[in-house]
């Protein structure tokens, strides 16, 4: 027998995906599915909002901003076939949250336990920067997908603006508006109702090329987060 919430998730799933609310995006998403990178040109581009992955039991949930255009809009899975998932893969991977220590297309084996990955917004925007509307969109999605997660702790936010997507979403979700300041590594709690939040930098290669966000400490952040929400 099927668990409720994993019901729920995959009805949820199917309705995001089927998701045309935001014209600028299902217009960008389906010009980049269409135009193809050359290096993929024999690809068949997902092309329309990326669902989340991962376990539904987690007591952790990773929050990333939107789809990349030649990774999650390409291959249909959220963080999977640009080097920005690469290098969050291989992190959870020594954190102990994933069975592969790589990200590559929906039919490569990854497993991840005690962790379900999410973006912010769903959908690939033009020059990786979706509007503040875009953001409002979107996020009743995120509100209810956390909502039916049973065991969920801790949200990790993976870089600013998935820091501000998460303390929207947790006060929409709590009694009162939540603040925060971003500070990578910095723990964050609002009370027994709502999930604590710890925050990373994201493991975009402007960060991981320039030494912003070392392989080691993502480890160690994604390490700390899983920690809190076993605890
Ligand atoms: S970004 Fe979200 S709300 Fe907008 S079209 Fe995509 S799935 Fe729908």
């Amino acid at each position: 027998m099927v668990d409720s919430h994993r019901e729920q998730l995959a009805a949820l799933t199917d309705e995001i995906v089927a998701c045309r609310m935001c014209t600028r995006l299902v217009d960008w998403r389906e010009k980049v599915g269409s135009e193809k990178r050359a290096s993929y040109r024999d690809w068949d581009y997902w092309a329309k909002p990326v669902p989340s992955f991962g376990d539904p039991d987690a007591s952790l949930v990773l929050l990333g901003l939107a789809p990349a255009a030649h990774g999650g809009n390409r291959t249909g899975r959220v963080f999977t076939g640009d080097p920005s998932a690469s290098f969050l893969t291989a992190a959870m991977h020594r954190a102990g949250l994933a069975n592969q220590p790589t990200s590559e297309h929906r039919e490569d084996g990854l497993a991840l336990t005690g962790v379900y990955v999410c973006a912010a917004v769903r959908c690939v925007p033009p020059g990786d920067k979706p509007t503040p509307e875009e953001q409002r969109a979107c996020l009743p999605y995120l509100v209810r997908e956390l909502r039916i997660l049973p065991n969920l702790k801790v949200i990790l936010a993976l870089g600013h603006i998935a820091f501000r997507a998460a303390l929207q979403t947790l006060s929409e979700m709590g009694p009162e508006k939540v603040r925060g300041k971003f500070l990578h590594g910095e723990v964050y709690r609002f009370g027994p109702s709502l999930p604590m939040m710890v925050a990373s930098y994201h493991p975009s290669p402007r960060n991981t090329n320039t030494g912003v966000l070392s392989m080691d400490a993502l480890v160690k952040v994604i390490k700390q987060a899983k920690e809190l929400s076993l605890s």
